[in-house]
């Protein structure tokens, strides 16, 4: 079935109950570091303004235990002005009589913005009833929140059986399903995932669903130290997931049958302790001594890893092949980043995602030069896993 989108819908006139993501980071003075997601939801808000309609907007921030001014939405109406070019409206609620005043009173090219779904323990229940209450104050009802779509939350997916053919998705959630599926369904061969961050745990379900997509699968950080244990390499003091050798094995056995290719490092950057003031040296991956711990990959695995990037096609990367927040251990990541910017300059569509993969990009001023950034971690990883997303779902309901 194909998923409405904003062009099949008439917001003239109309209340547009937009679900977006404005779970950006704060500082200790409540300002924004990184507006991101609230210039990724401006092109839907601007679509359905310039249409005739108004839009009431409503989002989580951070994760509160009932009403704490720490996490209001408040803190941020005067950023999304100024992005949105408006003067947002702000009701510190997200149900009850003052939204019901302030949805009421709301005009066409208007703007509202509702406090913290979260502050309700109902909202990430999923509850019906709460639900209802929240659909009231649209006509139609958007979601264009990428990264809470994986979730079935009240506002994310349980609302939407309230608007009967009124609903559909915005433009930034259109961007990510097609970008994803560009690296899913039609990709152009040969297609390399990356895969890196510290755990392979949270990681098993998307290897095991694209190794039926792609011919090369890069592994590297600290994950890449269960599969060379479990080969029977010493790793020192390395991060390992002991209870997770067997399946690393299983993996390796499963790619090779598949006729896809495990890439692991080949030597890594030790240190004496996890710091970046720590004695470094160089060693195979394999031949790591106790008390060092591998933290980054090392030359020779950048090497290898750059010449299968530049090889593909279709590039997926999801985290970093170190500790790259420390600068010690910062340059497998950056050098993996460079490779990747180079193979797209070439053609090649290459897409990052994952809060510290898009972290890094940032870092080293390569989100510029890939072909896309996801705006959504866990969303694109369950995407990845082959998941249809309860957000996406309950649109095509
Ligand atoms: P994840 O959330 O699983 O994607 O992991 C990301 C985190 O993994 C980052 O904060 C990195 O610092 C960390 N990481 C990457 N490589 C290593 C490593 N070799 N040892 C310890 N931590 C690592």
């Amino acid at each position: 079935m194909q998923i409405k989108d904003l062009s099949s819908i008439d917001f003239n006139n109309k209340k547009a109950l937009i679900r977006v993501d404005f779970n950006v980071p704060l500082n200790e003075s409540f300002e924004i570091t990184d507006a991101t997601r609230i210039l990724s939801a401006k092109p839907t808000i601007d679509y359905i303004l310039n249409q005739g309609g108004s839009a009431i907007l409503m989002s989580h921030l951070g994760r509160p235990k009932g009403k704490d001014n720490t996490f209001s939405l408040g803190h941020i109406v005067d950023n999304v002005s100024e992005i949105m070019s408006v003067a947002v409206k702000f009701v510190p609620d997200c149900i009850g009589d003052k939204v019901r005043n302030a949805v009421t009173n709301l005009q066409p090219g208007e703007v509202l913005l509702l406090e913290n779904l979260r502050f309700y323990p109902e909202e990430k229940a999923g509850d019906i009833s709460f639900a209802k209450q929240l659909a009231e104050w649209g006509d139609i009802y958007v979601n264009d929140a990428f990264g809470t779509a994986h979730r079935a939350h009240a506002s994310t997916a349980i609302i939407a059986q309230f608007f009967d053919t009124k609903k559909c998705i915005g433009l930034l959630l259109e961007k990510e399903l097609k970008n994803i599926g560009k690296v899913l369904t039609d990709s152009k061969k040969p297609v390399t995932a990356i895969l890196g961050g510290a755990k392979i745990s949270s990681k098993i379900g998307v290897i095991e669903n694209i190794l039926d997509k792609v011919d090369h699968i890069i592994i590297g950080g600290g994950m890449s130290f269960t599969f060379i244990k479990a080969q029977g390499g010493q790793i020192g003091n390395s991060l390992c997931e002991d209870d997770k050798m067997e399946l690393a094995l299983e993996i390796l056995e499963k790619a090779k049958t598949k006729g896809v290719k495990i890439h692991l490092p080949l030597d890594t950057v030790i240190a004496d302790e996890f710091s970046n003031d720590a004695n470094t040296q160089i060693a195979s991956i394999d031949e790591i001594p106790d008390g060092w711990m591998g933290l980054d990959i090392g030359p020779k695995t950048e090497i290898a890893f750059a010449f299968i990037v530049m090889q593909s096609k279709t590039i997926l990367w999801n985290g970093p092949m170190g500790v790259f927040e420390m600068s010690n251990f910062a340059i497998g990541t950056k050098e993996l980043g460079y490779a990747i910017a180079d193979t797209t300059r070439e053609g090649a569509f290459s897409l990052v995602g994952g809060g510290d993969s898009v972290a890094a990009v940032k870092k080293f001023r390569l989100d510029k030069k890939v072909s896309y950034v996801s705006t959504g971690g866990g969303a694109m990883l369950e995407m990845l896993e082959g998941k249809t997303l309860p957000g996406v779902a309950a649109i095509l309901e």
